[in-house]
């Protein structure tokens, strides 16, 4: 077991560990946030033909040559609507009546909008010259029969689910979703509607760790509180040995009362490190039961923003890997800091901070007491500022880096710089 590791080693560890999970068969409706286990290929040509982009009249553009100048008038052979058919190619001198997503009939290359043309009794008048395949969608234009459409990895948004729809795909095989079994240690922990008298405490990270696994899609399973004995603490892991992945808070430091990286070690769990330089949150433990294909294990710190800060680092990426997503870390924003900020070298620093913008450039100011038990200061978040593990201090206007906890904070596009000049209001 290696200790004392980089956040970027240990991530690399984490990585290195963690594997996609077998797919699943999944109804499209249902897929949503899901990556594609494998690639997806058409059967199918889209449009399946050429269709009409406008309502208006479908013309051969030759008849037309010149009425920009002076209007030509053409006889109306038919119309065609959306989901009908042409009942015979179009001749020279004709035009169709046509509706926006209606085949174009053989023989007619353009269509004319409405706009620029006037209905007459059985013919009309047009006073535009288009050009061959003006307003017209090409048979295959999205999809051609055998094209890859999306690949193995790709996330399924609303339009993924749209192309799949399209596609005729009612069913599609993505990657599972792991089950994290979580659980929290201290004889000072209850659960959230307990007797917090003494000077007991919520097991509050119970409740953060197994959100942050909702958040990313992942199924957390509730194991509960193991009192602080070994033995305890050792029933609570077996029962999430079925489990993915096991999430387990506190006890993981150099106490007296740590019990849990002996109970791992004695249940199986070969460990692969101890200890990341990086505040809050030292004292994380990661192993896997590799034996018996079993799940691996995160021990997280008990100090409430150690554990959700340390979960963001480690247990999303392997989480998001289990889940076949291509982007396991959390998004990055280049920003300046607001005011100075000093540190010892040596471990990296996740600072709680909120963002503002002025013109194009985001500032980054702390939200106050960065102790790692304040969870108020890490609810204010916005995202971590990354201050890295030899540097001693930012000055205030250094350029720096923020992981992300919410793209909301980002704000929404009325905010954008800008926005008045936007040709679409
Ligand atoms: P430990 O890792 O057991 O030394 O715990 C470090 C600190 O985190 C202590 O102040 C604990 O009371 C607190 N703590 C431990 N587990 C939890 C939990 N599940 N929820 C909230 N706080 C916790
Ligand atoms: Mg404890």
């Amino acid at each position: 077991m290696r200790q004392g590791l980089e956040v970027a080693e240990a991530q690399q560890l984490v990585l290195s560990a963690a594997q996609p999970l077998p797919p699943e068969n999944l109804a499209v409706g249902r897929a949503l946030g899901r990556a594609l286990a494998e690639p997806v290929r058409s059967t199918r040509r889209l449009p399946p033909a050429d269709c009409s982009a406008m309502d208006g009249y479908a013309v051969r553009a030759a008849d037309l040559q010149g009425a920009d100048r002076r209007p030509v008038t053409l006889r109306l052979a038919y119309e065609v609507a959306a989901g009908g058919l042409c009942p015979r190619p179009l001749g020279t001198g004709e035009a169709a009546r046509i509706f926006t997503g209606a085949p174009v009939p053989p023989g007619a290359d353009s269509v004319v909008r409405q706009e620029d043309a006037e209905a007459g009794d059985g013919v009309v008048h047009i006073r535009v010259a288009p050009s061959p395949r003006e307003h017209v969608r090409d048979a295959g234009e999205d999809v051609e029969p055998g094209d890859r459409v999306l690949d193995a990895g790709h996330v399924i948004g609303p339009a993924e689910v749209g192309v799949l729809a399209s596609l005729g795909r009612t069913v599609v095989r993505v990657s599972q979703r792991p089950r994290v079994a979580i659980l929290s240690g201290g004889d000072e922990l209850v659960e959230v509607d307990g007797d917090v008298a003494g000077g007991r405490i919520v097991s509050s990270n119970s409740y953060t760790l197994s959100a942050q696994c909702r958040l990313l899609g992942a199924e957390p399973m509730y194991l509960g509180i193991a009192r602080d004995r070994p033995d305890d603490l050792e029933r609570l892991l077996a029962a999430g040995l079925h489990s993915d992945c096991i999430v387990s808070s506190a006890g993981v430091s150099v106490g007296d009362h740590d019990h849990v990286r002996p109970v791992l070690e004695k249940l199986g769990c070969r460990l692969h490190f101890w200890g990341v330089k990086m505040k809050p949150g030292f004292p994380v433990a990661f192993g896997s039961f590799e034996a018996a294909g079993g799940p691996l294990v995160f021990g997280l710190p008990g100090n409430p923003v150690s554990a959700s800060v340390a979960f963001e680092q480690f247990v999303r990426p392997a989480l998001r890997r289990m889940m076949g997503h291509p982007h396991p870390f959390l998004p990055t924003l280049p920003v300046r800091v607001a005011q100075t900020l000093e540190k010892k070298p040596g471990r990296l620093h996740f600072v709680r901070v909120r963002l503002r913008r002025e013109g194009d450039q985001w500032w980054a100011t702390s939200t106050g007491n960065q102790s790692s038990g304040v969870l108020t200061s890490l609810a204010r978040a916005d995202g971590l500022l990354v201050f890295p593990a030899e540097a001693t201090r930012l000055r205030a206007g250094e350029r720096a880096q923020v992981q992300l906890l919410d793209v909301d904070a980002l704000g929404d596009g009325s905010e954008a710089p800008g926005s008045a000049e936007r040709p679409w209001g």
